[in-house]
């Protein structure tokens, strides 16, 4: 009989804070180390970007080497970098498996935002999202999700790109379909890493029960809601989770969630041309949105290479912006960014930015 596969080593980024201390000094102590080296290791992985225990310096070599024995410090092989003329990058990251993913750094002038993925792949189909297409692979474990943050802010400070201040799940993947995962990476990315909760927004096609788990959580994560259409028939052709979760349903979800942290949600409306924007949806998207004092963005459709959908015309976009505006509805419109570097790899969801609404 062959041996079974060897069980992988803990991986440091994906306990969450307490997790991690109580793991360490259980494990220092096991070495006759005293207790505070535990939080020794906190602070080099939170606080510092350093590649692997080796770098640890205020540790002992042989310290060094029984940790190194022991965990490891996830960091996904950056498979490949693009950096767009307005400055968002692009990382294509290689995890152990040889699964691919993407993250996004998007530079704006008071802010530094980057689009983090969930899984690799995405079951929901959404026939308008190429990453949809592409089917679903696999789940993201939260020290994947986080390490994706760890090494992009170590990018960012190597490029004089300044921190990371915000924090959205829009890269590839539904995230409340992997709640095993993406709750424990909030926790590690807001108490270990220090980024505020309100800084943080999961997005969602409309993962009802994932709603109304994160509507419980104490901290003040923001939820982005991609709409796409405000009637169910419509939203369906475009999203085949509406038929599990319909637009009524999502919406008692989201006034539950309104409800129980005092959060603005924000509303994502892709733009595509004679598919979503004829101007009689406008009023209707314009009650929805007042209803749950929702903030609304647009963001024109961007094209995936074999499908004949193209984006809005900006009349069309103005249309509603002005619809909604006249109504009583915060409203934005989001320029796609880093277009010229949205290559055949999934689907470049920068242009899904949201300014959060503070
Ligand atoms: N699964 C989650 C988060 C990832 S998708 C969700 O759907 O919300 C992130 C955003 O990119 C969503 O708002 C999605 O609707 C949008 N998006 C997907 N394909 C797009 C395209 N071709 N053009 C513009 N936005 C797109
Ligand atoms: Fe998945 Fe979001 Fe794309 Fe839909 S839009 S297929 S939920 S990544």
């Amino acid at each position: 009989m062959s041996d079974p596969t060897p069980p992988r080593p803990i991986d440091l980024l994906g306990l969450v804070p307490d997790a991690l201390v109580v793991e360490l000094e259980r494990h220092f102590g096991a070495r006759g180390q005293k207790a505070f080296r535990a939080r020794q290791v906190a602070r080099w992985v939170y606080e510092t970007d350093v590649r692997g225990f080796d770098e640890m310096t205020d540790l002992p070599t042989a310290e060094r080497e029984a940790l190194a024995a022991t965990y490891v410090l996830g960091e996904p092989d950056a498979d490949t970098v693009e950096v767009s003329d307005d400055g968002t990058a692009k990382h294509l990251w290689r995890l152990h498996d040889g699964e691919l993913v993407e993250s996004v750094l998007i530079p704006t002038e008071d802010r530094l935002t980057l689009c983090l993925s969930s899984q690799a792949g995405c079951a929901m189909g959404c026939t308008f999202c190429a990453t949809g297409w592409s089917g679903f692979r696999r789940h993201l474990t939260a020290g994947e999700i986080v390490a994706q943050y760890r090494a992009s802010r170590r990018w960012a400070a190597e490029h004089d790109y300044g921190p990371i201040t915000n924090i959205v799940y829009m890269g590839m993947g539904e995230p409340l379909a992997n709640r095993g995962a993406v709750h424990p990476s909030l926790t590690i990315l807001n108490r270990g890493f220090g980024v505020g909760a309100r800084r943080i927004t999961v997005s969602t096609v409309g993962v009802v029960p994932g709603i109304l788990e994160l509507a419980k959580r104490p901290e003040q994560f923001k939820l982005a809601i991609s709409l796409h259409s405000p009637v169910e028939a419509l939203r369906r052709e475009l999203i085949p989770l509406e038929k599990r979760w319909p637009l009524p349903e999502l919406v008692e979800a989201l006034k539950a969630f309104e409800t129980a942290g005092g959060r603005r949600i924000t509303f994502e409306y892709t733009m595509i041309r004679d598919v979503n924007d004829a101007p009689e949806l406008a009023p209707l998207l314009a009650d929805l949105a007042f209803d749950l004092h929702a903030f609304v963005n647009l963001i024109p459709f961007n094209p995936i290479p074999w499908q004949a959908w193209g984006p809005s015309t900006s009349e069309r976009i103005r249309h509603f912006q002005s619809v909604l505006a006249q109504r009583g509805v915060d409203v934005a419109v989001r320029e796609p960014r880093g277009r010229d570097i949205d290559a055949a790899c999934g689907q470049l969801r920068a242009n899904a930015l949201v300014q959060i609404q503070e």
